[in-house]
C-alpha cells in the first residue's frame, strides 16, 4: 500500500474563512491534473469539512491559472498502477489486474465512484473556475451545487476523437439539456464562459480578477441558511435528478464507456500496457493538449 510522500502532503489545500471551507486542487504546474494521489486528498479534504460542524458551505478550486485540465494521462507524477485505500466496497483493487478489468475496477472507484460521493456531500459546494476545465475537470465542477466562472474559463469533453463516449461522470444531458450535450460531445469544442452560462451549465460569469471575491459573497450568503434546510433542499434536487434518469443513465453511459477502453485495448494490441492502449493514450494526450493549451 502506498504512503503518502512529503510532496503529496500539498496536493489539496485546505482552508477554513469563517463558515467556508475552501478546498484547493493543487498541481498548478500539472494545470491540476487529476491523479489518484489528489483524488485521494480530495476526498479527504471534502471528509474534513463535512466533520467540521462550524463549515456550513465548501468550495471547491484550483491553484494557478486553470480549474482543472482532465484526469492525470501523462505527468510524472501520473499513478494508475498504484494502489491506495479504497473508499467503496463495491469492487476490489485495481493494481494487478489486467485488461478490462483494472480500468473498470479503477474508474468505477476514481472516476463515478468519487464523483457520486461528492455529489452527496450533505452541505452546499460551490466550484469556482477558471481556465481549463476539460474532460476530467469537468466531473469535478459538476457534482458541485454551484458552478462560478471566471471570464477566462473554458469547458471541453473531447474524447470523443478517442473513440470513448464522454467522460465517466456522464452528466452531460442534464447540466446542460440533450440537445446542447450532443454538440459539446461530437464536435468536442471549447465552450467559453458565456456560452455555458448560456447553456445553463454555470450559474453566473464574473471577470477573472473578481472571481474569488464573488464566489465567497456567494458562499457565504448561503451558509447564513440553516443547516437542515441546506441538506434537504440539496437532497430533494438530487432526488429530483434521480428521478429524472440521472443515476441509471449514468450506469449505463459507464458501461459504454468500459466497452469504448476495451475496444481501445483490443484495437492496439501492440501497445502491450493496457492501461495506455485503453486510455488510446497517445491520441488522448495530444487531443488533451490541444484543447486545453490557452495559448492556442
Ligand atoms: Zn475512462
Amino acid at each position: 500500500m502506498s504512503t503518502t510522500s512529503a510532496s503529496e502532503k500539498d496536493l489539496v489545500l485546505y482552508e477554513k474563512q469563517e463558515r467556508i471551507a475552501l478546498v484547493t486542487m493543487n498541481r498548478p504546474r500539472y494545470r491540476n491534473a487529476q491523479n489518484a494521489a489528489m483524488t485521494y486528498a480530495l476526498d479527504q479534504a471534502f471528509l474534513r469539512a463535512i466533520n467540521d460542524d462550524e463549515v456550513k458551505v465548501v468550495v471547491l478550486g484550483g491553484a494557478g491559472e486553470h480549474f482543472c485540465a482532465g484526469h492525470d494521462i501523462g505527468t510524472p507524477e501520473r499513478d494508475i498502477h498504484r494502489a491506495f485505500p479504497r473508499v467503496a466496497t463495491n469492487l476490489w483493487p485495481h493494481e494487478d489486474k489486467l485488461g478490462a478489468e483494472n480500468i473498470l475496477v479503477r474508474e468505477q472507484e476514481l472516476y463515478l465512484g468519487m464523483c457520486r460521493r461528492w455529489r452527496e456531500i450533505p452541505k452546499p459546494t460551490v466550484a469556482t473556475v477558471q481556465g481549463a476545465c476539460i474532460a476530467g475537470g469537468l466531473m469535478l465542477a459538476w457534482v458541485c451545487d454551484l458552478i462560478i466562472a471566471a471570464d477566462d474559463a473554458f469547458f471541453a469533453d473531447p474524447v470523443v476523437r478517442m473513440g470513448i463516449p464522454g467522460v465517466e461522470y456522464f452528466a452531460h444531458p442534464y447540466v446542460m439539456g440533450p440537445r446542447q450535450a450532443r454538440e459539446f460531445l461530437y464536435l468536442g469544442e471549447r465552450v467559453d464562459a458565456k456560452r455555458a452560462l448560456q447553456l445553463g451549465m454555470v450559474n453566473r460569469v464574473v471577470a477573472r480578477k473578481d472571481l474569488a471575491r464573488e464566489t465567497l459573497d456567494v458562499a457565504a450568503r448561503m451558509a447564513k441558511m440553516p443547516r437542515m434546510g441546506l441538506y434537504l433542499a440539496k437532497k430533494a434536487i438530487n432526488q429530483a435528478e434521480d428521478r429524472m434518469g440521472l443515476r441509471d443513465s449514468m450506469d449505463a453511459a459507464f458501461a459504454l464507456h468500459q466497452l469504448a477502453h476495451a475496444h481501445n485495448t483490443l484495437s492496439a494490441p501492440e501497445q502491450a500496457d493496457s492501461h495506455l492502449a485503453g486510455q488510446g493514450i497517445k491520441s488522448m494526450a495530444e487531443a488533451l493538449r490541444k484543447t486545453s493549451d490557452p495559448a492556442e
